[in-house]
C-alpha cells in the first residue's frame, strides 16, 4: 500500500519500485527497490554515477515508462495500476518534461512562442488564450524579447529556458528534468537553476531535477543521490544561524523499509569493509566495523 490520506502525505511517492529492461540475451535490473518521497512544492535534485538509474526513474515519473514492480503513485493517482488513457491525460497536463538535448525539447521551425502554444493548442485552448498565456510564461523565463525567434537563433541557455515554459505551458503541479544543462556552461546553468527557483517559489510548481553539476546542493532544498538502481544517501540544506554558521548541509544515509542503508563507497573503501562488518550499539549510535578489526569485545561468543 502506497498510500495513506494524512495531510503530508507526499506527492510524489514511490516504494520499492524496480525496473527491469528485457532485451533477447539480458536483463538489466536498472532501479532496485527504490524508495522516495517528494513533498509538494519542493525542489530536489537526484545525483549519481552514469548507469545508476536515474533517468529510468524520471521517465517512470514522467508517465513515458511502467515499473516492473513495487508501488508509485503522484499526488491521487497510481502510475502503476492507472490505464493508458490516463496516462496520456497525466502526460498532457499533470507533468512537464525537460530533456537534456535544446534539440529534444523543442519544434526547430517553430518561434519560441509557438513552441510553447503548441501543448496548449493540443489540449483544447484557443489561439488566445495560447498567445496570452505563452507570453506570460516567456517573460517567466525572461525571454518575452527572444519569442519570435526560432531555437537555432537563440543560445543553448535561451533553448532551455523556451523548453522550460514549453513544459510548463498546460499549468502542470510537476516539472522533471533530465539533465537540463548537461549541455551548457557554467553561467549559464546558472541563470537555467535561477529560473527554477523563480518557478518553483512563484507558481508552486514541484520540481525534480536529475543534474551531474557538482554545485547542486547550494541551489536545491535537497539532494538524493542515486546508487545500483536506490537512493543512497540525502543533502539537507538547513539554516543553522543559532550556531552562527548560517546555511549548512547534512549528509545522510537512506534507510528503505527493511532497514536496509548503504554505506557511502568511500567509507567502505577507507576502512577496508569487505563482504561483512561488525555492528554494535554505543551509546545511542550504532558502530560499524570491519570484520578482521574486532577484538574479543566485538565477539561475544569468545567470552567466558
Ligand atoms: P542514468 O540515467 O543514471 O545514467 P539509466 O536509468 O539511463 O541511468 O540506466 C540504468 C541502467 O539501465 C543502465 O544499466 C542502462 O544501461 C539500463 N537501461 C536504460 N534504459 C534501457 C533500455 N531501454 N533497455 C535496456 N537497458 C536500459
Ligand atoms: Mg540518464
Amino acid at each position: 500500500m502506497v498510500s495513506d490520506s494524512t495531510p503530508d502525505t507526499p506527492y510524489i511517492h514511490c516504494e520499492d519500485l524496480f525496473k527491469i529492461y528485457k532485451t533477447d540475451e539480458l536483463e538489466v535490473v536498472a532501479l532496485r527497490g527504490l524508495d522516495l518521497k517528494v513533498a509538494r512544492g519542493e525542489m530536489m535534485a537526484i545525483v549519481g554515477a552514469s548507469g545508476s538509474g536515474k533517468s529510468t526513474l524520471l521517465n517512470i515519473l514522467a508517465g513515458l515508462d511502467k515499473p516492473s514492480a513495487g508501488g508509485i503513485r503522484v499526488g491521487e493517482r497510481d502510475l502503476l495500476t492507472t490505464t493508458e488513457e490516463d496516462l496520456v491525460n497525466y502526460r498532457r497536463s499533470e507533468v512537464g518534461f525537460v530533456w537534456q538535448q535544446t534539440g529534444r525539447n523543442l519544434i526547430p521551425y517553430l518561434s519560441a512562442q509557438q513552441n510553447v502554444e503548441v501543448p496548449m493548442i493540443l489540449d483544447g485552448a484557443t489561439r488566445r488564450q495560447a498567445k496570452r498565456r505563452a507570453e506570460f510564461l516567456l517573460e517567466e523565463v525572461d525571454l518575452i524579447h527572444r519569442r519570435k525567434n526560432r531555437p537555432d537563433q537563440i543560445s543553448g541557455g535561451e533553448q532551455q529556458r523556451v523548453a522550460i515554459a514549453v513544459a510548463l505551458a498546460n499549468d502542470p503541479p510537476l516539472l522533471l528534468a533530465d539533465e537540463p544543462t548537461g549541455e551548457l556552461d557554467r553561467s549559464t546553468a546558472d541563470t537555467v537553476f535561477r529560473v527554477f527557483r523563480k518557478l518553483n517559489e512563484g507558481m508552486n510548481v514541484t520540481l525534480v531535477v536529475v543534474t551531474h553539476d557538482r554545485a547542486i546542493s547550494d541551489r536545491v532544498d535537497r539532494v538524493v543521490s542515486m546508487r545500483d538502481g536506490r537512493t543512497s544517501t540525502e543533502f539537507i540544506r538547513r539554516a543553522a544561524f543559532a550556531r552562527g554558521q548560517g546555511e549548512i548541509v547534512e549528509e545522510f544515509a537512506v534507510v528503505d523499509r527493511s532497514g536496509r542503508l548503504q554505506i557511502p563507497r568511500e567509507h567502505i573503501e577507507s576502512l577496508r569493509i569487505g563482504e561483512r562488518a561488525r555492528i554494535q550499539i554505543i551509546g545511542d549510535h550504532v558502530e560499524v566495523r570491519p570484520e578482521e578489526q574486532a577484538d574479543g569485545d566485538g565477539a561475544p561468543w569468545r567470552r567466558s
